[in-house]
């Protein structure tokens, strides 16, 4: 018998291949006959200074042979004692409490909880979570609760918690979120426990962006009326939007914060979710039953954390902020030149995220041209990965301007070869 591994976000019915990868380093992905393939999409958003960056494998290789796994409810170790120093640096003044887990969705899922077990303890009925149009939190049930509906969850939709949903903010219509979000916010019959939303920009939604100014109305609003706010930094953290975290464009203190996918680099698996002395102290107590019930079996891994504090010595040690500035720049050319094409709409960028959609009618995740440009990008040994017609580029850090032009000249390919049709 012979067991199939089954991919995530994968039709199997479809018999495309699956090319089998055997080595990275810096910028690329290697197939065992040498292949050098430009990974343009950071390995879906997780990698930040580039493949197995030396420093980070060696405090993984140490880590290991040190202290490997162990509980971490009543105990320990140094690892998770020296990140939460490290991350004192990097995270706003207001997060004074980190707590681990093991991915993006977990860190949404401890917020969530958080949320409600704060407004739970205080003795005050708040269940209702407000989200944003298009958003994405996770592929777990209570992330995806808090994520758009559609597609992707069509089959789970019964499971799903409600909701109160604001519009995205689009370019000339943000009002119209910001009225919603108020009127939410002051229903006194139904009080809302939080806001969720990704910064600046929505990811899997389709690579949305939105003003710093809206973001920092929305946190201002949720203050006004006491109702907590939920940065989901997941993507946008560790620089990918320009700032280390994209709050820090708005002035944004959140009372919750999110991070998992760059937090270690991008090489193993940790979360964290940071919140508020108000929040910690809502769950301190006396009383056992007001502690705050969460727990993964890996929860805070040494190697793991040990792994992010290499990625933060990287960050004060290495001129990661002039890499991100380059990208930003090289970017912007980029979007120059595009920006006369008629097959190209919808440019943007934030930060060294550039993303555009092809005009093909249909549009959305489910487009068609989504797996004909995926085929087109891999056959000329680029990852990139559209989000239906959405084409965004998310390099490492570590890119350099000669694989940066290799993929700004597939997208040139690829627009002139689907925009003529
Ligand atoms: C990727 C992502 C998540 C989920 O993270 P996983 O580690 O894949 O579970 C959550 N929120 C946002 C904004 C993301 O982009």
């Amino acid at each position: 018998m012979s067991i199939n591994i089954w991919h995530p976000f994968t039709q199997h019915g479809l018999g495309e291949p699956i090319p089998e990868i055997a080595r990275a380093e810096g910028a690329a992905l290697y197939r065992a006959d040498g292949t050098r393939i430009i990974d343009a999409i950071s390995s879906w958003w997780v990698q930040t200074h580039g493949h197995c960056h030396p420093a980070i494998v060696g405090a993984i290789q140490e880590q290991s042979a040190r202290l490997d796994q162990m509980i971490f409810a009543g105990w320990t170790h140094e690892p998770a004692r020296k990140l939460a120093d490290g991350l004192s640096e990097f995270l706003p003044d207001s997060l004074q409490h980190i707590f681990f887990s093991d991915s993006g969705s977990t860190a949404v899922e401890v917020a969530l909880k958080m949320a409600l077990g704060y407004w739970h303890n205080r003795g005050e009925a708040r269940q209702k979570i407000l989200v944003m149009e298009h958003s994405y939190h996770g592929d777990t049930i209570g992330a995806m609760s808090v994520g758009a509906r559609g597609v992707f969850n069509q089959a789970y939709a019964p499971l799903l918690f409600d909701v109160g949903t604001i519009a995205f903010p689009e370019a000339g219509a943000e009002q119209r979120a910001l009225d919603q979000l108020e009127a939410y916010c002051s229903d006194k019959d139904h009080r809302p426990a939080a806001l969720i939303v990704e910064p600046l920009v929505l990811g899997a939604g389709g690579m949305k962006i939105y003003s710093s100014f809206i973001l920092k109305q929305m946190a201002d609003i949720c203050r006004k009326h006491d109702v907590l706010f939920i940065a989901d930094e997941v993507m946008t953290g560790w620089g990918r939007t320009g700032t280390v975290f994209a709050c820090e464009q708005a002035s944004v203190e959140p009372d919750i914060m999110c991070m998992a996918k760059g937090l270690t680099g991008g090489i193993i698996p940790l979360a964290v979710t940071a919140a508020t002395d108000a929040i910690y102290q809502a769950h301190y107590s006396q009383d056992r039953a007001q502690m705050f019930f969460h727990s993964s079996s890996f929860t805070a891994n040494p190697i793991a954390c040990a792994a992010a504090n290499a990625n933060l010595a990287i960050w004060r040690d290495e001129p990661v902020q002039q890499r991100i500035d380059a990208i930003i720049a090289s970017h912007r050319a980029f979007s120059d030149r595009l920006a006369d094409r008629s097959a190209v709409s919808g440019l943007r960028q934030c930060g060294t995220i550039l993303a555009f959609e092809f005009d093909d009618g249909a549009g959305g995740y489910m487009s068609s041209l989504g797996p004909e440009l995926l085929r087109f990008f891999r056959d000329r040994n680029i990852l990139l990965r559209p989000l239906g017609n959405t084409v965004y580029i998310m390099p490492p850090y570590c890119i350099d301007g000669e694989d940066l032009n290799s993929v700004y000249g597939v997208i040139e390919q690829a627009v002139d070869h689907f925009g003529n049709r």
